[in-house]
């Protein structure tokens, strides 16, 4: 698929075919933060690997990036504990909600996936571990895949999770209680609240992402990121599990390998030719972006990119 500037217009097109979608989904209101943010905005972008990228509507306001800090974070972790990551979290759909407890009690603190909260509050647990200022390296790792100094962790979203995080800490502390955390249990909820409350944008959120779609290697800098294989795995994880238990849905209609957060945004990987990213805080039962889902698949409709 080549794209071509006409690319633009049919991403405004889309946008505006949205506006009754508006009105369907809840913006996200346990964080007390992300309740203040306008439900009436969306954007769209799409970077490609030969370094273009096309957007509509407001591509450039930042937003929090929440769950999608996880695919960055495993990236970290894979890349300094290797295979033995493995053997702390599994790579399974959980088929439950994002935060959901019962399953990780019945499977004796192993989380399901890196992409639900406790495997991402473990994954978090090893960046604690491993770096000496994990979250100094986790902002480090984001300006350089975007080029951006100025990205940086919203203080007063991250303060909010701080204070109404008690269902992460549950999820944490039972983690502890099998022995699957190695550090202490406020400071790897720290590390997790700050990347969750990285503040971005869409067109920085697709290209930062490039090297999921190009085999590891981030185009522009030419850098490996991670390895081709981890590429691979971490996309695969994000088919089965990266919109929780709405993955099988998504991929059944879309697709490609996904990512939600409940700040609105959606990431889709396009793998050989680029990153689609989608933003509207109204969320749906899922605490995936009503609108961003529909922007993601009709893209993918008309584009003809599923994988499958
Ligand atoms: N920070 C959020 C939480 O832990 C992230 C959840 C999400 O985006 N799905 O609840």
């Amino acid at each position: 698929m080549k794209p071509s500037t006409d690319l633009t217009t049919t991403l405004q097109q889309m946008l505006a075919q949205c506006q009754p979608l508006y009105t369907q989904g809840k913006v996200a209101d346990y964080i007390p933060a992300l309740a203040q943010v306008d439900g009436r905005q969306a954007a769209v972008a799409v970077a490609t690997l030969d370094g273009q990228v096309f957007s509509a509507g407001a591509a450039e306001q930042n937003f929090s990036l929440q769950s999608i800090s996880k695919i960055f974070g495993l990236v970290m972790a894979m890349n300094r504990l290797g295979d033995e990551l493995w053997q702390r979290v599994n790579m399974e759909p959980s088929g439950q909600p994002f935060n959901s407890i019962v399953q990780l009690e019945w499977e004796k603190g192993i989380p399901r996936n890196p992409v639900i909260n406790a495997g991402a509050i473990l994954v978090a647990d090893v960046l604690v571990s491993h770096y000496s200022a994990s979250k100094t390296a986790f902002l480090t790792f984001l300006r350089r895949l975007t080029g951006v100094e100025a990205i940086y962790a919203d203080p007063l979203v991250y303060q909010s999770e701080l204070e109404h995080g008690n269902r992460n800490a549950a999820l944490a502390y039972l983690m502890k209680s099998f022995g699957n955390i190695e550090a202490e249990v406020p400071q790897v909820l720290e590390h997790y609240f700050h990347q969750c409350a990285t503040a971005i944008n869409c067109k920085q959120l697709a290209q930062s992402l490039l090297f999921l779609a190009n085999r590891g290697v981030q185009p522009g800098c030419n850098e490996q990121i991670c390895s081709r294989r981890d590429a691979h795995r971490v996309n695969a994880i994000l088919s089965t599990s990266g919109m929780y238990d709405q993955s099988g849905e998504f991929a059944f209609k879309v697709g490609l390998p996904a990512k939600s957060g409940v700040g609105g945004a959606i990431v889709a990987i396009v793998p050989q030719f680029g990153v689609i990213t989608a933003w509207s805080p109204p969320l749906n039962r899922f605490g995936n972006s009503v609108v961003a889902m529909q922007l993601i698949s009709q893209l993918a409709e008309e584009l003809g990119l599923s994988l499958f």
